[in-house]
């Protein structure tokens, strides 16, 4: 396929003159027949990844998407690029038996290039045979990340897409997408998918104009973001909370504030929830306060803040919702209260959960409160959570977090950096960081016991300060890549090359203390 196709395909259905980021190349290894996959931020551009592929190549594309919703809004979006009202079809449950027939023409006869389908209608016998019959380009899953348990949406329907598509023909090259970054979810999905071979595109997750603050939540938290608010006077902004009651009485304490502000919470009726959400879109309002049922498909370009009031329950959470500010590019202040409290209350929520989801929520939530509590770059712990190295003496918005602007004292850790290192290697490489902090502070627990640690020499070597130092400590080294979280199991710690160099020629390790949130935590309020 000739460059000049490409540039002239991409004016010729979307009108765009130019490509975003990695599309060209994505798209380019699309039309090559390669199995591919795509991570990029939402808002990166990654329908037109396959969309554009599909409208140039012979057969249909088959979309797996996980929202009705979703899947309506881009057919409409494709019919109204084109005169053929059959270019783009959803097949589902809901359609009946006139309209199945319609789109099983337009696909026999070459209309179709793009078929969205929900994973469950795929595992229909009829609707597989049929599409063993037609000619298919390839298949596109979107929101990829909903194979993976460690994805924020697990989908088990998700987990059979393989095998389905093996059934439809042999020979489809498979194309993943999703916005979620983490090594462990991309490595779920590559295995589970069978494409390890695929060609990876990976777009930065860096957004450079966005300021990342975390204060502690006391019980002045209202009168904290009224004043927030009102130094922000006339500028957008979304207040994230955890419950609709906090939802509507903050919203309450704002308008008797004089903020113009409206709460959107599931609770409310579709009326009164869409009446809200253009309130916003229109600035008849400044502010929304609200659950995380909003937000989803909201593009309102110049959202000034996102304030949390509550802690949210992973760092992917956390970066979905700080994202909708300053989409434009322009100013956008991401300001969370944190304590403790609210992390036990969303392990409460948790504890009726199965217990294979309730780990995974655990560890989720120890990063965040690795997020909050750190003195290093907020930056740069986001984007090594998401497997990116980031510089902040070079990269883009180095500077742009309370932890860089106002920096903690730091002192020379080189020795306790070794010794955190050597019980690691000493331990065989197989504990999580509790476990490692508790060998360090000589506390036993029943894995410890089990393997007899306890009766170690080193056991207890690093009595000198407690576990939450050596937890900092344990953190920072995994950030500076001294240590390593092992991608199969999540969680258990394994040293890099760099800490083994490091235990052999040990050079300065420069520790912050981190936030210590005790104070704030024993005033803490339970909103
Ligand atoms: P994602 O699915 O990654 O969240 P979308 O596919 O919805 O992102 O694209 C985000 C926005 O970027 C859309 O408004 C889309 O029209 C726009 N867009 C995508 N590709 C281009 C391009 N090459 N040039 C200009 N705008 C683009």
């Amino acid at each position: 396929m000739a460059e000049t196709d490409i540039y002239a395909a991409l004016k010729k259905y979307f009108g765009f003159t130019r490509f975003k980021g990695l599309q060209e190349e994505v798209v380019k290894s699309i039309l090559n027949r390669q199995n591919t996959f795509v991570i990029m931020p939402t808002g990166g551009g990654k329908s037109l990844c396959y969309q554009l592929p599909a409208l140039m190549q012979e057969g249909t594309a088959i979309v797996v998407s996980p929202l009705i919703a979703l899947m309506k809004n881009q057919v409409d979006a494709l019919r109204s690029l084109s005169s053929e009202e059959g270019i783009a079809h959803v097949l589902n449950s809901s359609l009946n038996k006139t309209e199945v027939k319609q789109v099983k023409s337009d696909i026999v006869n070459g209309i179709t290039k793009l078929l969205y389908v929900a994973p469950e209608s795929l595992t229909k016998d009829e609707y597989v045979e049929f599409l063993q019959s037609v000619k298919i380009s390839f298949v596109a899953i979107d929101e990829a990340h909903c194979i993976s348990e460690w994805g924020h949406d697990f989908r088990p329907e998700y987990r059979n897409l393989r095998t389905i598509i093996q059934r439809i023909g042999n020979d489809i090259p498979i194309i993943g997408l999703t916005a979620t970054a983490t090594p462990k979810v991309q490595e779920d999905i590559l295995k589970n998918l069978g494409m390890q071979d695929a060609n990876t595109f990976k777009a930065s997750f860096n957004r450079p104009n966005l300021y990342y603050e975390i204060r502690p939540k006391t019980k002045n938290v209202d009168s904290d973001i009224i004043r927030f608010v009102k130094q922000n006077e006339g500028k957008s902004g979304i207040i994230y909370c955890l419950s609709r009651k906090r939802v509507e009485e903050l919203a309450q304490t704002l308008q008797v504030n004089g903020v113009k502000a409206v709460p959107y919470h599931a609770g409310l009726d579709g009326k009164t929830r869409v009446k809200h959400q253009d309130m916003f879109l229109m600035e008849d309002v400044d502010v929304v306060v609200a659950t995380i049922a909003f937000g989803m498909g909201i593009d309102k370009p110049d959202v000034r803040f996102v304030i949390h009031n509550d802690i949210p329950k992973s760092i992917e959470s956390y970066y979905q919702e700080t994202g909708r500010a300053g989409r434009d590019g322009g100013e956008g202040h991401c300001l969370a209260f944190y304590s403790y409290k609210d992390v036990e209350k969303l392990e409460k929520f948790m504890s009726g959960k199965p217990v294979a989801e309730q780990e995974i929520g655990h560890a989720l939530l120890q990063e965040i409160v690795g997020f909050a509590e750190t003195s290093i770059s907020r930056r740069k712990f986001i984007l090594h959570y998401f497997g990116e190295e980031f510089d902040n003496a070079t990269g883009e918005g180095g500077m742009m977090d309370d932890n860089m602007r106002h920096p903690k004292n730091k002192h020379e850790a080189q020795d306790d950096a070794k010794l955190l290192l050597e019980i690691v290697q000493k331990t065989n490489q197989q504990y999580k960081s509790k476990e490692i902090v508790n060998v360090l502070v000589g506390k036993v627990n029943a894995l410890i016991k089990s393997h007899r640690t306890d009766s170690q020499t080193y056991f207890g070597t690093g009595q000198a300060h407690d576990s939450s130092y050596w937890m900092a400590l344990l953190r920072q080294l995994l950030v500076a890549g001294y240590l390593k979280k092992d991608i199969e199991t999540y969680g258990i710690i394994k040293i890099t090359d760099q800490g083994k160099a490091f235990i052999k020629n040990p050079v300065s390790f420069m520790m912050a203390e981190d936030h210590s949130f005790k104070d704030a935590n024993d005033d803490a309020i339970v909103s």
